[in-house]
């Protein structure tokens, strides 16, 4: 199973999980025209495509999902909840391609099995997925609030996760964005810093996951390099590696990223 970002920020997000016979979009918060330059980059084109899945209804992460699923004929899947706060910005969308999973319940496509949980962000009812096959297992969470060990037990298993780094703590702060924007990106249902991705990236290392992708970065409160070397000092500080026992790669914003394989 391959994991990988089309693209990856505050300013847009998409994620392509892939077997030999199974290609799944999660998210399509870019443009159709950028959607269809990545996935042709990684060898699946969108005619390739079985299913886009949705995290959460904000524009970061639906803005080409209705062009893409007209395009391509695709089904779309979301929770009741996250239908009903989205599907005015979609555009028309065919009956048979609006697809409903019930909370939690796994569900397959292909030879995917796909496991939403839920995630602490101010959305209607936002999700996190892993995805099994063949017994390998790997997920993507970003816009998370705070770390709870739901998470941790969601995507204990995982041989490969994209994981939010959104923010340093340091540069919002002194940023211009407005207090209550500071305050909802800092809050229980915000994003994770770079240090909270630091310590998820430890615990979950030390549980046996060892391919990690950064994803989510702020484009105002953050940079690359740092959410990568803050990440990597939290993990010398634990006796870990980097590079030894895991690899850690950061996704950019404006293309895609390497290919996680497991
Ligand atoms: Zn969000
Ligand atoms: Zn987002």
């Amino acid at each position: 199973m391959k994991l990988c970002s089309l693209r990856s920020g505050s300013t847009g997000n998409a994620v392509l999980v892939s077997t030999e016979t199974t290609h799944i979009l999660i998210d399509c918060g870019i443009s159709g025209k950028a959607a269809e330059s990545g996935l042709c980059e990684l060898g699946c084109c969108g005619d390739r495509l079985d299913a886009i899945l949705i995290t959460h209804e904000h524009s970061d992460h639906i803005g080409g999902v209705g062009v893409l699923s007209r395009r391509y004929n695709l089904p779309i899947y979301a929770n009741q909840k996250t239908w009903d706060a989205m599907e005015g910005a979609l555009g028309k969308i065919k009956p048979e391609h609006k697809r409903i999973f019930a909370a939690c319940d796994p569900f397959f496509i292909g030879d995917i099995a796909v496991h939403p949980f839920p995630i602490p962000h101010d959305a209607a009812d936002p999700v996190g997925y892993s995805f099994v096959s063949d017994g390998k297992k790997v997920s993507v969470a970003t816009d998370i609030g705070i770390l709870e060990e739901s998470l941790f037990r969601a995507v204990k298993g995982s041989g490969a996760i994209l994981l939010e780094a959104n923010h340093d703590p340091n540069l919002l702060d002194i940023g211009s964005y407005p207090l209550p924007l500071k305050q909802r990106i800092r809050g229980e249902k915000g994003h994770l810093s770079n240090e909270d991705a630091g310590h998820a990236v430890k615990f979950l290392a030390k549980m046996g996951t060892s391919q990690f992708l950064l994803g989510h970065l702020s484009h105002e409160n953050n940079y690359p390099l740092l959410a990568q070397q803050t990440v990597v000092n939290i993990l010398k500080e634990a006796g870990l590696e980097p590079d030894k026992d895991l690899s850690l790669s950061v996704a950019p914003r404006d293309s895609v990223s390497c290919i996680l394989t497991v």
